[in-house]
């Protein structure tokens, strides 16, 4: 049975890198039949965000990858909070002790720091001497019982440890050459990354971890850990680093790579989604725009290579026209857009928009549907350039007094026009562009461009955005009428 997990620290928000990492599990347990867990990796309390776990789980919801299993949904091999396991971690390094295989650590830290500082002003990279590994059994009795603080280190076997990664082939590693042995349990009583990480991978039944490739160091570690447990380790595939365009680290630190902001500017789970395939490599083909399941279908292990992947963002307004599009198209996934526009709509315009009526979700339905192919994001729709369809334009008393007789003529036309059409059929761009022509026909004076002008200019305030006819046909009679009769007063 297939069972892959994403296993963030919450000590920061979900960010592009962790849900492509995401994303990836998520398809190959679907594509297998597999489940798809959700694991805290909260060990270390000193670095914890408050608010990243509940985040975290939250976004990949948004995003279109709710896991099978996580800490908010529970499941069978819970809890899926590692704050919330921590006896697990304790059994599995008392019985490393007990077999030999980890031991009781008392360096102080003071210790350590002149370790360090010695090697690296010897030019050497520094590591632990092991020098714990050799204490009497009552010497370490005596200490335990003073209450000595300490840590447990696990006995790294001297050996080369090769492992057949799914992405980067074979691997050979000597660890115990270049490292000194790993702290696994910490003097406050919490496990390291390494053992919990082994100790749930195993407790929770994963067969396969995909993680990021700068875990592929540690992986030889890792491997030494099920083996002195006496555990099956599962396959391990490493996916190559997302970096940006130029090559420069996709840094956590620019909050514009954070999921949230995505959300927040209007680009769509999907759209972020199918871009981060894109610079990614394991699928079949490369067309902009695929959903789900077509990435699903499409995705194929054997092709994910190991150079890095680069993002181009300045690509994402494309993709998010595009899946736009094709969300206006399905109804389902439109009554998401109304919602997620009324929301917008609100935050930006809260009690100037004219009426409660622009909320409304045929209002709205009609606006993407006239925008569609037009806009990059549902934001666009909420910005000045289209605030004409939310609020009305004011005019200055100045403005209003400068109005000229011909405009006032126009306005009486575009009443009568709209007059005609209250209450019956919605029009077309197509027909209204036909009914302004024969209305433009009836200003002696004024040539049509003019009219157009002069119309856009009433409706919207504006000089310049989608034409009249659509204008028009979003705004609907009684407001075009609405709008008109300010003119004339
Ligand atoms: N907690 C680790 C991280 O945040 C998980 C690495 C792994 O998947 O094993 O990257």
């Amino acid at each position: 049975e297939v069972r892959v997990r994403f296993a963030p620290s919450p000590t920061g928000f979900l960010h592009l890198g962790g849900l492509r990492t995401a994303l990836y599990n998520y398809i190959y347990a679907k594509k297998y039949g597999g489940s798809f867990i959700l694991r805290m990796e909260d060990t270390d309390q000193s670095r914890l965000v408050p608010g990243a776990a509940e985040s975290i789980e939250d976004m990949l919801e948004w995003a279109g990858l709710p896991p099978d299993e996580s800490p908010r949904g529970g499941g069978q091999y819970g809890p899926y909070l590692q704050s919330q396991r921590l006896s697990l971690y304790s059994q599995a390094a008392d019985s490393l002790v007990q077999t030999g295989k980890a031991y009781h650590c008392f360096c102080s830290q003071q210790r350590l720091e002149l370790l360090k500082r010695e090697a690296l002003r010897s030019g050497q990279t520094p590591r632990y001497d092991n020098r714990c590994r050799h204490l009497r059994p009552d010497q370490v009795e005596e200490k335990l019982g003073q209450k000595v603080p300490h840590v447990i280190r696990f006995r790294l076997e001297s050996g080369v440890e090769s492992f057949n990664d799914l992405v980067f082939g074979w691997n050979r590693h000597e660890v115990a050459q270049v490292e000194g042995d790993p702290v696994v349990m910490k003097a406050d009583g919490f496990p390291t990354y390494h053992l919990a990480n082994v100790v749930d991978d195993h407790l929770m039944k994963v067969s396969h971890v995909l993680r990021g490739s700068e875990w592929l160091i540690s992986t030889s570690k890792h491997l030494l850990l099920y083996r002195a447990l006496g555990w099956k380790p599962p396959v391990f595939g490493h996916l190559p680093l997302l970096l940006n365009r130029d090559g420069s680290k996709l840094s956590k630190r620019q909050g514009d790579i954070y999921i949230q902001s995505f959300q927040r500017s209007g680009a769509l789970p999907e759209a972020l989604l199918d871009i981060t395939t894109h610079c990614g490599s394991g699928f079949n083909s490369n067309r902009v725009g695929r959903k789900m399941e077509e990435l699903i279908a499409e995705f194929n292990p054997s092709k994910i290579t190991t150079h890095s992947a680069l993002l181009d963002l300045d690509k994402l307004p494309e993709f998010n026209k595009i899946h736009l599009q094709q969300r206006i198209d399905d109804a389902v996934q439109r009554d998401w857009l109304v919602r997620d526009l009324q929301g917008r709509i609100q935050d930006v315009y809260g009690t100037q928009v004219q009426d409660q009526d622009v909320l409304q979700p045929d209002y709205i339905t009609r606006v993407l549907h006239l925008r569609k192919g037009h806009i990059s994001s549902v934001s666009d729709l909420v910005s000045s350039e289209y605030s004409y369809l939310w609020v009305r334009p004011s005019f200055s008393d100045q403005q209003m007094a400068a109005l000229s007789s011909e405009t006032q003529h126009i306005a009486t036309l575009v009443i009568r026009l709209m007059e005609g059409l209250k209450g019956g059929e919605e029009l077309t761009v197509d027909q209204l562009s036909v009914q302004l022509k024969t209305l433009a026909k009836k200003t002696s004076n004024t040539k049509y461009r003019d009219v157009m002008k002069i119309i856009r200019l009433a409706l919207s305030g504006l000089q310049q955005g989608p034409s009249v006819a659509e204008m028009m046909v979003s705004l609907g009679p009684s407001e075009i009428t609405h709008r008109f009769n300010r003119v004339l007063q």
